[in-house]
């Protein structure tokens, strides 16, 4: 990974790095930091001539080599110094939520609507709402691309910025057009590595962010960490690691909660950690705990399931959305426990 010395490479000097990288089989993939724009090697790095080349150009500051599966991830790369914005929030200076319905009921738009306002009350900093869903059951209802004008709608009347899910480059499309804020891979997806990839590839150059589910069965941290590696390596460094329970699930709740993950996260990655409590308990009276563990693992925000009226929703919220008032609950208590935290 190279360094330089001036915030950005000028044409002629990013031309001048490639050549010499290209001469040992390797290419140059540039990640464009809000501040500084690295730089990094794709192929075996490892070449002694090849490093010392680059490090003897004026305009480089030094070369980085970092021997890890998920080497811009990593803790030690330059981009550690990377945060992640959405709306307002800087993650990991303050308390980021992103809350909202499981799925946007096309035929109920004032449901959303008013769901949204009401968790902009209660503090939330986005909204979230699936348009297309992931059913384990092939008959349950699977989205509905109307659900998309419902979601920007919302995200409008409340000035909140916007988080849905994404299974396929046509749902990709159309909620890049549709000016999503922040798109999210589900737990079933995780590990689609080329839908990673036309992820990462179509969010270049754009002010968007990817909220990386962990994936459902009980991977490593390694493997949770390469993933969101293949969003980053393609240019744009804003990714949010989410777990969100695990499978086998702990008799009782819907997954096995794995809120626990987060401090290992934080030692080996830099990327912020939004973990959803709703899907790993699966319950609505279950929530406010996880939600609470989870900050005081080290999360650095909360993705929770809320609706105005949870029985009148649709996928997941009659089991496990809580409703705006629990959801200000949550949020006032994990706000303390951040400031606990950080004493
Ligand atoms: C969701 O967020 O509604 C969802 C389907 O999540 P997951 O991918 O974690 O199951
Ligand atoms: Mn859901």
């Amino acid at each position: 990974m190279i360094i330089p010395n001036v915030s950005k490479l000028s044409d002629e000097q990013l031309k001048e790095v490639t050549d010499i990288v290209g001469s040992f089989g390797c290419k140059i993939q540039v990640i464009y930091g809000e501040v500084q724009s690295i730089y990094a090697i794709i192929g075996d790095e490892r070449n002694d001539d090849m490093i010392t080349k680059l490090e003897g150009l004026p305009f480089v500051n030094r070369v980085d080599r970092i021997q890890s599966p998920h080497k811009l991830m990593d803790i030690r790369s330059s981009l550690a110094s990377h945060r992640v914005k959405i709306g307002g929030v800087t993650l990991g200076q303050s308390l980021f939520v992103v809350a909202g319905p499981c799925t946007i009921d096309p035929k109920n738009p004032t449901l959303t609507i008013e769901t949204a306002h009401a968790i902009k009350e209660a503090g939330a900093n986005a909204l979230r709402g699936g348009v297309w869903k992931p059913r384990t059951n092939p008959y349950s209802y699977q989205g509905d691309a109307k659900a998309l004008d419902i979601l920007m709608e919302a995200g409008r009347a409340t000035g909140l910025p916007v988080d849905t899910e994404v299974m396929d480059e046509e749902h990709l499309r159309l909620a890049l057009d549709a000016g999503v804020h922040c798109l999210q891979v589900g737990a079933r997806n995780a590990l689609n590595y080329s839908l990673l990839r036309q992820i990462g590839q179509a969010i270049v150059g754009r002010d968007v962010a990817v909220l990386l589910k962990r994936s459902i069965h009980m991977g490593s941290t390694q493997e949770f960490i390469a993933a969101a590696e293949y969003i980053v390596q393609l240019g744009n460094p804003n990714v949010i690691l989410c777990p969100r329970g695990t499978s086998p699930t702990l008799d009782g709740y819907r997954n096995h909660p794995d809120e626990s993950i987060v401090p290992l996260l934080k030692e080996r990655t830099w990327a912020p950690v939004v973990v959803d409590p709703s899907h790993s308990v699966g319950k609505a009276a279950y929530v406010p705990a996880a939600a609470l563990a989870a900050i005081a693992y080290g999360a650095d925000g909360l993705c929770i399931e809320a609706n105005v009226a949870p029985s009148k929703g649709i996928g997941d919220d009659p089991k496990q959305a809580v409703t705006p008032d629990v959801l200000k609950k949550i949020i006032t208590q994990a706000r303390q426990l951040w400031d606990i935290r950080r004493s």
